[in-house]
């Protein structure tokens, strides 16, 4: 597609030069003409002064023979088609004419001088003897010879110009269709993707708008769905970038084999494919082609030496419904996706006003707690743990707390996720332990006996590292003993990536930190590899405790926890005890240890210095 501005130019251009070419050719001809012109009289001249120098004799002695014989001699010049002598008394003498025609010079002398017609030259010179005017030579050249040297000037010129204009044509015309190869060529890699041949982001959205445009004008619906390659990152670092991009392809492939030809499908980003099933309305419809990706997502991809397994990770938004503009709908989409993949990968999710009201408010927060971070509006509440035993507070467990200057109170269930999400965990994690250090610190230092704190660690935070020399920062500033904290962590560590979390956890417990398994009941963990921990404390989850004495299963499953805990050693701690019916029966159970509502509120540091025992 050139431009017709370009096209118009180019014209123009060639226009330009053509009669520039045109004017300097009529100007050299011109010059030509004039100087042939010139010439042609020089020598028509000189001819008749010498054929007047011969016939003067004849001419004198009226001797008519010699003169005709003499001017016969023009016979040799073919461009003189008439000569004629005449006397002194413009009487004509003698006479050749080339041609049999009517002869064009007068019997009667004409005048001296030269005179050019447009079809020749005319010339009379006088003959002298001794300056004595005699008689009179009269030429007429024709001037064909001349005009067919103009005309074959020109024709040259002319073919001259022809070819070369033809040439230049052809040429730019060449170079417009180079050109509008490269455009085209330019606009299909702005429009297409290099590596799967789909169409790119650009193009995507371009469908998308239109789609949306359609719905708009003629009602009806689409399906648009986010598909990320999982685990692309793996196949990548494992094969190469070359299979990488194979893979992708492969990918493409199999997306374009499952869709209809009507769909739009494209490729939006490094690991990142989207597809518009076009009026496609009922939700159950785009489930069953997000189910079909998905099955066919997990079969693996050869990629010369070994299988690639991937999976797709599929996010839904239902068009106009769940988005009825470009960015609604991409973001939704978006959203729906990494909802998908939240969920474990391998699978799909539909956007919903549900999820998209979550992930704003979790944007909020995350937000809000980048600023929280700054300005310092986090602090710790402390709930006791009393001893069954001897009813004593023997253990705190640290919470965190977050007061939002317009929202008030956030919970950390509500905030911990999004600080794990986002990144922001470890300086949470941070902020607490200086909390905590600083208070028992105080605590002592107004004369009170601070049992050992338990701090909540998440799994993020051991897999990251850096927890052990968190504490040991912390232990540092405030000169404290190990002693003093205890961690809480949930049972997840131990599920995924068990070998470098028991290391991290392994060189807490050796630096002589006490480690709970928090939520103890509700993973998988099984009493065979707690022995192998170096956990000492068992943290039944309020769940079970809840439903304590009348569930006669939660009763027998506390039982069990209590009873196995003690076999290996641990130490048992029920949290959430609300009544004491619950207390009651945990302690029939043989629990070590009561956490909850009933036993105490979570409290602040000055409320906590009434509960706790002076030194
Ligand atoms: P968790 O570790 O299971 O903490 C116990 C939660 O139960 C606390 O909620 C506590 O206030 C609440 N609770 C205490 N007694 C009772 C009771 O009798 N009945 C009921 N229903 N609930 C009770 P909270 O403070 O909202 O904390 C929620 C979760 O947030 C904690 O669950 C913990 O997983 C996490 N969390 C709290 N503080 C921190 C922290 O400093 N770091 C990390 N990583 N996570 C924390
Ligand atoms: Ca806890
Ligand atoms: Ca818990």
């Amino acid at each position: 597609m050139t431009d017709p501005r370009l096209r118009n130019y180019t014209r123009l251009n060639l226009l330009s030069t053509g009669s520039a070419v045109l004017i300097a050719l009529l100007l050299m001809a011109g010059y030509h003409w004039y100087r042939e012109r010139e010439d042609l009289l020089k020598n028509l001249t000189m001819q008749a002064r010498l054929l007047g120098a011969n016939a003067t004799a004849a001419i004198v002695f009226e001797d008519g023979r010699t003169a005709n014989e003499i001017i016969a001699t023009v016979d040799a010049s073919p461009t003189i088609m008439e000569a004629t002598v005449y006397r002194a008394d413009g009487s004509l003498m003698a006479r050749f004419q080339r041609t049999q025609t009517t002869p064009a010079l007068a019997d009667q002398a004409p005048p001296l001088g030269h005179l050019f017609s447009s079809t020749d030259l005319r010339l009379a010179v006088p003959v002298q003897l001794e300056g004595r005017t005699v008689g009179r030579i009269a030429l007429r050249a024709s001037l064909d010879d001349l005009y067919g040297q103009l005309r074959r000037l020109f024709g040259g010129m002319l073919l001259i110009l022809t070819v070369s204009a033809v040439l230049g044509t052809y040429v730019s015309r060449k170079m417009r269709l180079q050109m509008a190869t490269t455009e085209n060529e330019i606009e299909r890699m702005a429009l297409y993707d290099r590596v799967t041949g789909l169409a790119n982001r650009h193009a995507f959205e371009l469908g998308l708008s239109q789609t949306l445009q359609r719905h708009a004008r003629d009602g009806g619906g689409s399906a648009l769905l986010f598909i990320d390659v999982d685990d692309f990152k793996k196949v990548n670092d494992l094969f190469g970038h070359q299979i990488g991009d194979e893979v992708l392809k492969a990918v493409g492939e199999r997306l374009g084999k499952t869709l209809r030809a009507a769909d739009i499908v494209a490729r939006i980003g490094g690991d990142e494919f989207a597809a518009i099933l076009t009026n496609t309305v009922a939700r159950a419809d785009a489930a069953h082609v997000a189910e079909n990706l998905v099955q066919f997502g997990a079969e693996p991809f050869e990629t010369g030496d070994l299988p690639a397994h991937i999976g797709f990770s599929i996010g839904i938004c239902m068009i106009p419904h769940d988005g009825a503009n470009l960015e609604d709908a991409l973001r939704n989409a978006d959203l729906a996706m990494y909802q998908a993949k939240k969920m474990g990968k391998n699978t799909y999710q539909f956007f919903s006003q549900n999820l998209g009201t979550k992930v704003r408010r979790g944007l909020d927060i995350e937000a809000g707690l980048r600023l929280a971070l700054q300005h310092d509006e986090l602090y710790v509440v402390y709930q006791p743990q009393r001893s069954v035993r001897n009813g004593r507070i023997e253990g705190l467990e640290a919470l965190v707390r977050w007061r939002h200057p317009e929202r008030g109170m956030i919970s950390p269930l509500e905030f911990i996720p999004v600080a794990e999400e986002a990144g922001l965990i470890e300086d949470v994690g941070r902020i607490v332990l200086d909390h905590v250090c600083r208070d028992i610190v105080e605590l002592r230092g107004s004369g009170h006996v601070v049992p050992p704190v338990a701090v909540n660690v998440s799994v993020r935070q051991i897999a990251r590292g850096n927890i052990g020399e968190d504490i040991r920062a912390a232990l540092q500033k405030y000169r404290l003993k190990p002693e003093v904290l205890k961690i809480e962590v949930t049972e997840s560590v131990f599920l995924d990536h068990l070998d470098a979390h028991a290391r991290t956890l392994d060189e807490l417990a050796a630096a002589g930190i006490e480690i709970a398994i928090d939520d103890f009941g509700t993973g998988y963990s099984s009493f065979a590899y707690l022995r192998h921990l170096p956990v000492s404390i068992l943290k039944i989850d309020m769940r079970f405790v809840r439903d304590l004495p009348d569930d006669t299963e939660a009763l027998a499953l506390v039982n069990g926890i209590i009873g196995m805990g003690h076999a290996i050693g641990l130490s048992v701690i029920a949290e959430g005890v609300e009544s004491a019916i619950q207390a009651e029966c945990l302690r029939e159970a043989g629990c070590d240890l009561l956490q909850g509502y009933h036993i105490g509120l979570p409290v602040r540091k000055q409320e906590m210095m009434m509960l706790l025992e002076p030194n």
